[in-house]
């Protein structure tokens, strides 16, 4: 078992790699690692990330087969079903790290708020169940003077939302917050940048869990 601290540095290392272009994940996506995985696995973090085609975690974290549980969807929202997926794999896989992986520019936080200011008729109900997890952190946002600085208002409600993500799971979930008690189980929060390539860990990566 990888403790949290410990896969949060290789995170941080695996980040720096992809950032600086010296990716070497490459043998851990060879054929040999494929066959010994067959076996089982034991993938040291989970990673709740969003669907932007801009942010796949395995390669921005420069990992291979085997190393992270991923779980995405758009606007690193937490429904029941990605709470399921984390419980699943903390309790399953002795996992220790969580992370909850949103993005600089996230579309969908922009859908929302867009949606807040002019709501569209007909939107699909599907759609609205994304919205709707993502607009109370955003929410509060708009009646500030950051509604007239777009750029900034997304900044921030970026991470309004992943710190949403991230209480959602250190306190919507009796197994979780076991693990976290009892087991060393960290729920942190990252930033990736799309413009510089690099993770920036926050929302309780630095004290003790
Ligand atoms: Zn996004």
């Amino acid at each position: 078992m990888v403790p949290a601290r410990e896969a949060l540095q290789r995170l941080r290392e695996g980040n720096l790699r992809f950032a600086s272009n010296e990716r070497g994940s490459d043998p851990f996506l060879s054929q040999a690692r494929r066959v010994a995985l067959a076996a089982g696995q034991r993938p040291f973090a989970i990673i709740l990330g969003c669907s932007d085609s801009r942010v796949p975690a395995e390669l921005v974290f420069d990992q291979g087969l085997g190393d992270l549980f991923v779980i995405r969807v758009a606007g690193n929202i937490v429904a029941p079903s990605q709470v399921g997926s984390v419980e699943f794999a903390a309790a399953r896989f002795d996992t220790r790290l969580v992370v909850v992986l949103g993005h600089s520019q996230c579309g969908a936080v922009v859908a929302t708020l867009e949606e807040l200011q002019r709501p569209t008729e007909n939107q699909s109900r599907n759609l609205r169940a994304i919205v709707d997890r993502i607009r109370p952190s955003v929410e509060g946002l708009l009646g500030t003077d950051l509604r007239r600085n777009l750029e900034e208002l997304v900044r921030q409600g970026v991470r309004a939302n992943i710190r949403a993500s991230v209480d959602h799971l250190r306190h919507g979930s009796e197994v979780l917050e076991q693990l976290i008690q009892n087991e060393g189980l960290l729920v942190v929060g990252g930033e990736y940048s799309l413009e510089t390539g690099l993770v920036e860990f926050f929302d309780g990566a630095r004290e003790p869990s």
